[in-house]
């Protein structure tokens, strides 16, 4: 098994986009990506220097001030374009994510798919951009409010989700009129540098969408250009949370999306099969590493030990490989750094399936695991860890497994599995966590509602995408208007009042 880069010419080169066209970076620093399937670097990305950010700025500055005069039909026009060509090179672009991600390819048109719900969604601009109007608020005056765009606004995505996380940012900001500048993560960074193209092909203007590349350079220019209005960040929350106060304190519109602890409370009414398919998919799907994945199995009274039996009995059939292969059904972690500490975990605690067994010798592979009676304290239960090990927690009561959602310091994502709608419906009401399913494992909400988690999952208080995404992305205007008679007019030196 190599890492080391086999001969410097055949490492594909990741360039910055910038005004339109691709940029080769000039700070000389680089970043490694690599094909985590086979654990071989495949290419090397450009870091950029603060002045490789400015330029990209500068260009998005530039091309605001026609982009925002653009008219909401053609601007439409053009997002009906993007969504056609998104959904023909779906497969493309899913290859690209499984290549530098390691995803499966199924799971990466799966995620291509669901960032292609968000761009249908900006498809509705214009009426996502309707505002009131109040004829006669006064006698002869009428009163209209306007969302304008911000501007500059600038998205910082994690490697998990290379082309989802970017959609959820970059469409609703150009579609409400702004222009963007992407950092993508340096570990999977090609599906952005596809993503310029694309837009390109479909008709937007130069300037209008920007990749700059990098690392905490990078972000630090983001997030101290003047010239930038908003930042929305997705990634773990030390980050999310240094992103937020420094993009704050410069003034800047922020949501930061952080990391998760996902619980799921299977009650004993539940329906054992159901659960234990749910709990497998979720905790295993991408590998584990999705902000939303299930990590603890709250298993409530009598139910824990059938569910455990059950999960054991599906972990071995679990497909693990490389991504390519249409058979795999969970591919490897995306560096091998990530992989040691992920199976860290499995050096402590009631490991009854340890994923270091059975899994392929090349690449950054772990396969299912699962360790019991994991409480709080532990390392497993308070880290979020982001790989394919689910930990089971034993309660008595629902009280109890409501008790441990709540005091998690995240709030993301959370499930219950239950036949009794009464005590499910008991549970959306006291869930302390932004987004709740109810016999779904993985409640990522709908383009048409908005993604988001509470306390330490999302600093800030919009949400990302649907309704919360066109409110971030835009500014209100209120106008008061009159068109009165000028022979009435004369001199008033009292607050203005309603007639
Ligand atoms: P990360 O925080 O390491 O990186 C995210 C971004 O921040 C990247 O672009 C990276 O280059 C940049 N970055 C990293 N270190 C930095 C530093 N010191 N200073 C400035 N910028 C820095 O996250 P990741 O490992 O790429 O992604 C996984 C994390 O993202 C997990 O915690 C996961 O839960 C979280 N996530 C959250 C959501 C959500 O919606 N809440 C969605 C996807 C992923």
């Amino acid at each position: 098994m190599t890492e080391t880069i086999e001969a410097p010419a055949a490492l594909r080169q990741i360039n910055h986009w910038i005004g339109g066209r691709s940029v080769a970076g000039t700070s000389g620093r680089k970043g490694p990506v690599f094909n985590p399937a086979l654990g071989r670097q495949s290419g090397e990305v450009d870091f950029a220097t603060v002045e490789e950010v400015d330029a990209a700025v500068q260009a998005a500055k530039a091309a605001f001030a026609t982009w925002r005069e653009v008219s909401l039909a053609k601007r439409a026009e053009i997002f009906f374009r993007i969504r056609e060509l998104v959904h023909e090179r779906r497969d493309e672009m899913a290859r690209i994510l499984t290549s530098e991600h390691g995803k499966v390819l199924s799971d990466a048109t799966g995620e291509v798919t669901r960032g292609l719900e968000v761009i249908e969604f900006c498809c509705g601009l214009p009426t996502l951009l309707k505002s009131e109007f109040s004829e006669q608020a006064s006698t002869g005056i009428d009163v209209y409010s306007i969302r304008q765009p911000l501007g500059v606004v600038a998205g910082i995505t994690p490697f998990n989700f290379p082309a989802m996380v970017p959609m959820w940012m970059w469409a609703p900001a150009i579609a409400c009129g702004n222009t963007f500048v992407l950092k993508p993560s340096e570990k999977d960074p090609s599906a952005s540098v596809w993503t310029a193209e694309l837009l390109k092909e479909a008709g937007l203007p130069d300037g209008v969408f920007n990749v700059v590349h990098g690392d905490k350079v990078a972000v630090d220019a983001v997030l101290e250009h003047p010239d930038i209005a908003a930042v929305s960040f997705v990634g773990s929350t030390p980050i999310a949370r240094y992103v937020y106060e420094k993009a704050t304190a410069q003034g800047k519109r922020c949501q930061a999306l952080g990391g998760a602890k996902n619980h799921m409370i299977v009650l004993p009414d539940a329906d054992i099969d159901m659960a234990a398919d749910a709990a497998v998919s979720a905790a295993y799907g991408s590998a584990g590493e999705r902000c939303m994945a299930v990590s603890m199995l709250v298993a409530v009274g009598s139910v824990a030990d059938p569910l455990i039996d059950a999960i054991k009995e599906r972990i071995p059939k679990v497909k693990v490989g490389d991504g390519m292969d249409p058979a795999s059904e969970m591919g490897p972690l995306i560096t091998r750094e990530h992989r040691e500490k992920v199976a860290s975990y499995l050096d402590e605690g009631k490991v009854l399936v340890d994923g270091r067994e059975n899994c392929p010798d090349d690449g950054f592979f772990l396969a299912p695991s699962l360790i019991d009676d994991v409480k709080p304290g532990m390392r497993a239960y308070e880290d979020e860890i982001f790989g394919p090990v689910l930990g089971v927690t034993r309660v008595d009561t629902y009280d109890e497994a409501v008790r441990l959602v709540n005091e998690s310091p995240y709030g993301n994502g959370t499930a219950i599995f239950t036949r009794d709608g009464g005590v499910a419906r008991r549970f959306q009401f006291d869930a302390q966590v932004g987004m709740v399913g109810i016999n779904v494992p993985i409640p990522v909400p709908v383009a048409y509602y908005s993604f988001g988690g509470w306390k330490n999952s999302l600093f800030g208080d919009r949400h990302i995408y649907g309704p919360e995404g066109i409110d971030f992305y835009t500014r209100g205007k209120v106008v008061t208007s009159r068109w009165p008679d000028p022979a009435t007019s004369k001199v008033d030196l009292g607050f203005p009042q309603t007639r």
